[in-house]
């Protein structure tokens, strides 16, 4: 694989640095050849002419290209506005496409659905790269239907760039059409040899605590706990909504995670109610964390990269940057990110509105990153590479910023804080539980069956109800015969009983009045039905078996609420009706 790259300073000199280029390349290779044209200029009259040259000079190749907000040449930024970029296949199997469609939002499933259909029916489609207008920045129905592509096909591609941030100023170009608006190119690239790798790197890295979207449409992130988008900002970051706004959060944009990949989205405007124009999709994020850039940590993170793209020893080097990156860096510096891509191998690409890479299975829409292709053609007897080693500035011992360190501060203060505030959290849920349990029968204790008891009575509707209350017999005895502990198991056994029996009236409350004296609430439940469940307590229980107390006995006093009847003198008819069951010779259940 070879390539060529030319930075066109103005339309009149297009036609001779082709003709020059047609010269080195020479003849018959057209339909092995790959043409990028990328245009820094809006000006579609002048890309038209371009690309009029190219059918001319080279018939049968195929050409994409788009609108961009700068070239990148040989790893750099190029200062010229126009790019021409031509990759040569060596493997005579190699074989391009191309592809150019009209594209909305009523389109996108029947324009992918062809694309899939192409890719899925040639087995030959190694990558495909696509240039797109980008409308309304929102793009995540064209990122979802490309799932439809087979999995091994690499995606990734670029948003032509306009800079009134709409469709209608950006374009695209190709063999398959002239420079258009709202729509997209595809090319497909594929050999026998042809290996593809991808990968995006971004260099922010996500600062503090995790906080959930709770308002958002499309782009629009209206509020992040419940408070507006910006007051995130304003808050965390002392970042005002005026003049700076835009430089100061590409320095602390967001970072939100789609199936498990981070992908960075910043804010392009700040509306009035404080709600935040991001760059893309947002809406199905759920999560999102604020993230930082520090140029020491972003050059790091890139020159990592760097080494391990230099161990694939790659042909050509694809790159999609976002014109985010670039208004981070300025034109002076930005070139210092990629120059080192150039020591590998060829380096071309441009700056975008937004970057497209598949990871996984899922393609997805990234701001303010680096989409990388490296490829190769792993052809027989193609020679050794013997050059130098990359000329990159190697380092041994890995340099962190002093605001690497201080957001790692911020990072395990915030994990610390979140542990300990989950420790706090499970320890009043245990509290809570403790202030209305009774810790030997884990029934509720008497104040909070005493507060059902009433809540229910208080509920002025027509709600029928009824409370039990039950009281072991002769339960001295056991204490005096057999010990205190056998009395506590026998209290345990009758409490989970009840609460067995209980269980079949929903919302039903079993807690403890005292010693070995209960209470049942039982909601929706008449007198009848409570002297059923009363009945089946008591039968229950004295079929138990001690181990040394043998089968016991319990009486019940049943009573349903009457119209207006408030909880003590319910309880009090309880009472009585508990006194008439002992004193008429116990083991019973007596209603009143
Ligand atoms: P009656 O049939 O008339 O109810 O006779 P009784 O012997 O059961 O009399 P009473 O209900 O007054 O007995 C209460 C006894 O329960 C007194 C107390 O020692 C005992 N007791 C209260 N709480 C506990 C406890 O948690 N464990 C044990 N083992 N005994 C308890
Ligand atoms: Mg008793
Ligand atoms: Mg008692």
């Amino acid at each position: 694989m070879k390539q060529f790259q030319l930075s066109i300073s103005s339309v009149d000199k297009a036609g001779d640095a082709l003709r020059e280029l047609k010269n080195k390349t020479g003849a018959g290779l057209e339909s092995r050849m790959l043409f990028q044209v990328f245009s820094g200029s809006m000006d579609r009259a002048s890309a038209d002419c371009i690309a009029s040259c190219l059918a001319e000079e080279f018939p049968g190749a195929h050409y994409v290209g788009c609108s961009t907000s700068g070239n990148i040449i040989r790893g750099d930024l190029s200062p010229d506005p126009y790019a021409v970029i031509c990759t040569v296949f060596e493997d005579p199997s190699a074989r391009i496409e191309t592809r150019q469609y009209h594209l909305g939002r009523e389109n996108v499933d029947r324009v992918i659905r062809e694309v899939a259909q192409f890719a899925n029916e040639n087995a030959w489609v190694k990558a495909i790269m696509l240039y797109t207008t980008v409308w309304e920045t929102s793009m995540s129905s064209l990122c979802s239907e490309l799932d439809q592509v087979r999995g091994d096909v690499q995606i990734l591609g670029g948003g032509a760039f306009n800079e009134a941030l709409d469709s209608s100023s950006s374009f695209v170009l190709s063999t398959g059409g002239k420079p258009e608006d709202h729509s997209i190119v595809f090319s497909f690239i594929g050999s026998d040899s042809l290996v593809v790798r991808t990968r995006y790197i971004s260099g922010w890295k996500p600062l503090g605590k995790e906080m959930e979207i709770t308002k958002a449409r499309g782009n629009i992130l209206e509020e992040i706990e419940g408070v507006s988008a910006f007051e995130t900002y304003r808050r965390y970051l002392k970042i005002e909504n005026d003049d700076t706004f835009l430089f100061n959060t590409l320095e602390f944009p967001y970072t939100i995670s789609y199936h498990g990949v981070e992908i960075l989205r910043h804010p392009q405007q700040c509306l009035e109610d404080g709600s935040l124009v991001m760059a893309s999709d947002v809406e199905r994020a759920g999560k999102i964390r604020l993230a930082y850039g520090d140029p020491v940590t972003i050059m790091e993170n890139v020159f990592q990269n760097v080494q391990e793209i230099s161990r694939e020893e790659p042909d050509v080097i694809s790159i999609f940057s976002c014109a985010g990156r670039k208004a981070f860096w300025g034109d002076e510096e930005i070139g210092n990110e990629t120059r080192a891509f150039q020591n590998i191998a060829p380096s071309a690409g441009f700056y975008t509105l937004s970057e497209f890479l598949r990871t996984g299975e899922y393609v997805n829409q990234h701001n303010l990153t680096l989409v990388i292709a490296s490829m190769k053609e792993e052809l027989e007897g193609k020679e050794e590479r013997n050059e130098e080693k990359p000329a990159y500035e190697h380092r041994t011992r890995r340099r962190i910023s002093t605001v690497e360190r201080l957001a790692n501060f911020i990072e395990e203060a915030t994990r610390e804080l979140e542990a300990a505030n989950e420790r706090l959290f499970d320890m009043n849920c245990k509290l809570s539980d403790m202030a209305i349990t009774d810790g030997m029968t884990s029934l509720y204790n008497r104040s909070e069956i005493q507060r059902r008891i009433s809540e229910r009575a208080e509920r002025d509707d027509d709600e029928i109800s009824s409370v039990i209350m039950l009281d072991l017999d002769d339960f001295k005895k056991i204490n005096d015969t057999f010990g205190h502990k056998e009395g506590d198991l026998v209290i345990c056994e009758l409490s989970s009983l009840m609460k067995t029996c209980a269980a079949e009236v929903p919302s039903s409350s079993v807690g403890r009045w005292g010693g070995e004296e209960f209470m049942i609430l039982l909601p929706g439940t008449d007198a009848r039905g409570a002297l059923l469940i009363a009945e089946k307590i008591r039968k229950g229980f004295k079929k138990i078996s001690f181990p040394h107390a043998g089968n016991r006995t319990v009486s019940l006093g049943v009573a349903q609420r009457s119209k207006g009847e408030n909880a003590d003198a319910l309880v009090l008819r309880a009472d009585k009706a508990l006194y008439e069951a002992k004193n008429s010779g116990k083991d019973r259940s007596v209603v009143l």
